[in-house]
């Protein structure tokens, strides 16, 4: 168990076996014998190992008992197999925190994710995949607003999402899985706000309507016009555009894409698709797009990333209830008790969570 949890912190820090072993002050080979379980460190050394790899000790104890799944889906397909394992490897850390915590409470106050009762069996045209948008809304008491954290949203419905840093290079943008039935979402911490609420929504519809889908309907195109709809309903765009349009400012694209969380080329082809505007003013567009270099990187400020704090939440929930202890709180948030005494008391606001 140990040797399993060493190479996997590891390998989700980014270090060779030699790295490691240089900043402890070990040979390589010892690193090799401890993941391959054929030595135990000492206690002084599981220190220095700790704080290489910027980790409690205790992590090294929590009993690996999550069986991850297939990656189900994928937006990008140029990834290396190192690269999913390291990707992997922060969603089993995040997983086992996540079933960690709701081991502790006699009944875990989130539900276990269910299909919401608005997805149709069949789904034979995209208007239906808009309408199941709309419903989805409604179902989870959305309105036609700005959903304003994506991610809480999701986990508050049984989903986990696991924002990973393992990959900078772009490879991979989104994916999907199950671990211990539980449905999970990971999504790059490398990439702009509009771009991990897009791949969220996206990889959320595959969740829902795989399976249901009419043959003739690509599930792709589907997932995409899902995840629009969902972001930037067209009853809220057809609010801030009009119901047909000759011209469109490009100011206007970026207004709505702050304020929706979706980035200004999906908010132009979503008035395409709505209708609002036609076929050659949205080329017009996307050509101003290409020849500005928009398309790799858009004007002005980036939309924020996305912030979680509903796990911490039910962390300091738990507290407070006395359904975890001071130590078992600091070590599901991955800081000090030290930090923990400071956090609960607000002398410390932005102690290093690790979600
Ligand atoms: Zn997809």
């Amino acid at each position: 168990m140990f040797g399993e949890r060493l190479l996997r912190a590891r390998s989700s820090n980014g270090l060779s076996m030699k790295d490691l072993a240089n900043q402890v002050g070990l040979s390589a080979n010892m690193i090799k014998k401890y993941e391959h379980g054929d030595s135990l460190p000492s206690s002084d050394i599981l220190l220095k190992l700790a704080k290489a790899l910027n980790l409690r000790v205790e992590y090294f104890f929590r009993p690996v008992k999550i069986s991850l799944g297939q990656i189900e889906y994928r937006k990008k397909a140029n990834a290396s197999q190192k690269q999913l394992q390291c990707i992997k490897n922060d969603v089993l850390d995040q997983v086992e925190r996540w079933f960690d915590l709701s081991n502790q409470w006699p009944v875990f106050p989130v539900p276990n994710f269910s299909l919401p009762t608005c997805v149709p069996n069949l789904i034979q045209s995209l208007d239906e995949i808009e309408q199941l948008a709309d419903n989805l809304r409604q179902e989870w008491q959305l309105g036609f607003d700005h959903i304003t954290d994506l991610i809480d949203l999701l986990e508050s419905r049984g989903i986990l999402v696991v924002v990973s840093n393992a990959v900078a290079d772009g490879s991979v943008d989104g994916l999907q899985m199950h671990a211990n039935h539980k449905p999970i979402l990971v999504v790059s911490g490398h990439v702009s706000g509009d771009r991990q609420r897009f791949t969220l929504a996206h990889e959320l519809a595959h969740l829902l309507i795989h399976g249901h889908l009419a043959e003739n309907i690509d599930e792709e195109k589907a997932c995409h016009r899902f995840a629009s709809a969902f972001l930037l309903p067209a009853i809220a765009l057809h609010q801030r555009l009009g119901n047909r349009r000759h011209n469109i400012e490009l100011q206007e694209l970026y207004l709505l894409k702050h304020e929706f969380g979706i980035s200004m080329s999906a908010c132009a082809y979503r008035a395409k698709e709505l209708g609002i505007i036609n076929e050659s003013l949205h080329k017009r567009i996307m050509i101003k797009f290409s020849k500005n270099k928009w398309r790799q990187q858009e004007p002005g400020e980036a939309y924020p990333q996305e912030k979680t704090t509903f796990f911490r939440q039910l962390v300091f929930r738990a507290l407070a209830e006395e359904i975890v202890s001071d130590s078992k709180a600091a070590e599901l948030l991955g800081i000090s008790l030290i930090e923990l005494r400071q956090v609960r008391k607000l002398e410390l606001l932005n102690a290093a969570f690790n979600q």
